[in-house]
């Protein structure tokens, strides 16, 4: 079948999927690869008007690293966003506390863990890349470092983040929780146990005009975890990772799962062996089911991949987990393949 006509069928099977008060057409499969440079890809459909930012640039034959980081600020600012940045759910003692990276062509990057009270954790993660020695700052050493660069602190906690986590509070078990099933989550937007609105995060992976990668990856991790607790995506190689001669890959879904088999770097590295985007995703998820099988059946985590001839890939333990798509022909969502 022509990928024409596959591309049209996919799109008839189209399905709707709500992006906070937003309805946007999500199509049921990936189509055929388009190897068309520039291209951003990213996580879920709020990626779709974070893509958009970052397409201004590519567009304009701007800097893929650029690209990621004005991207990802998108939903860090946006309140409606209840797991990234501003307006993120706080943790179980009600701090909201960020983790953010990103990695540019030549290996360079940077990382913020446990940030607090700055909304843009990914441009602090960037000048960590860009003004320090190091990789990673964590805590309060990355808020002084964020201060003394010039970010302003401000309270991330939005009233109706508050108020999600002062209901939570009534009845939570005071103990880590791998996945919450809460009855303020709107069910019909997110159906599946691990699902977009306890524990989300936006990746985003793009080539540039000159085929060179970048990649960001931000969040506010899982809604109410331990203070402290440091997921998957501050953390090159579980997270997020960039190799310019192969591609990039980064995650969403459980942290722990994607730290214990180092997800996004596994993935660029079956791709450097000659696999697709979407079956080294495959091979990832196949990695975590292995581990536990009992555990990976209520549990949620998906990977996105892009390689240097611009195809991309997902593919997601559970139903549910879709990637947004921006290039010269395309500006779409798309439901991953999942195991179950
Ligand atoms: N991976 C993130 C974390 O574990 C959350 C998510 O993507 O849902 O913190």
């Amino acid at each position: 079948m022509s990928s024409r006509r596959k591309f049209i069928q996919a799109s008839v099977l189209g399905s709707v999927v709500i992006a906070g008060n937003k309805k946007i057409l999500a199509q049921s499969v990936l189509p055929a690869p388009v190897i068309d440079q520039p291209v951003v890809v990213s996580t879920w459909d709020f990626g779709k008007t974070a893509n958009a930012e970052a397409w201004k640039i590519l567009a304009a034959k701007g800097r893929a690293l650029d690209a990621v980081e004005a991207g990802v600020k998108i939903p860090e600012a946006d309140p409606s966003n209840q797991t990234i940045g501003y307006g993120g759910l706080p943790d179980r003692d009600g701090h909201v506390t960020l983790d953010a990276c990103i990695m540019d062509e030549f290996y360079n990057c940077g990382s913020v863990m446990a940030l607090e009270h700055i909304t843009h954790a990914i441009s602090v993660a960037r000048l960590v890349m860009e003004k320090t020695p190091h990789i990673v700052l964590a805590g309060d050493g990355a808020l002084q470092f964020a201060l003394a660069n010039g970010f302003k602190k401000e309270n991330l906690l939005t009233p109706a983040s508050e108020k999600a986590w002062k209901e939570w509070l009534k009845t939570a078990k005071y103990e880590p929780v791998m996945n919450i099933e809460n009855k303020l989550f709107d069910k019909d937007h997110d159906p599946m146990p691990g699902g977009p609105n306890n524990h989300d995060t936006i990746g985003m992976l793009a080539m540039d005009a000159k085929g060179n990668l970048g990649g960001a990856c931000t969040t506010s991790g899982m809604a109410f975890k331990m203070h402290g607790r440091v997921g998957d995506s501050p953390i090159i190689g579980a997270g997020l990772y960039v190799d310019n001669e192969v591609g990039s890959a980064t995650s969403s879904g459980v942290g722990e799962e994607v730290i214990r088999i180092v997800g996004s770097h596994l993935v660029v590295e079956l791709m450097r062996q000659g696999h697709s985007p979407e079956n080294a995703c495959k091979e990832a998820v196949q990695r975590i089911i292995k581990r536990n099988p009992e555990k990976a059946k209520n549990i949620q985590v998906g990977f996105v991949a892009l390689n240097k001839k611009g195809q991309y890939g997902a593919y997601a333990l559970q139903k549910g987990f879709t990637i947004s798509v921006r290039n010269a022909k395309e500006d779409k969502v798309y439901h991953s393949k999942s195991i179950y």
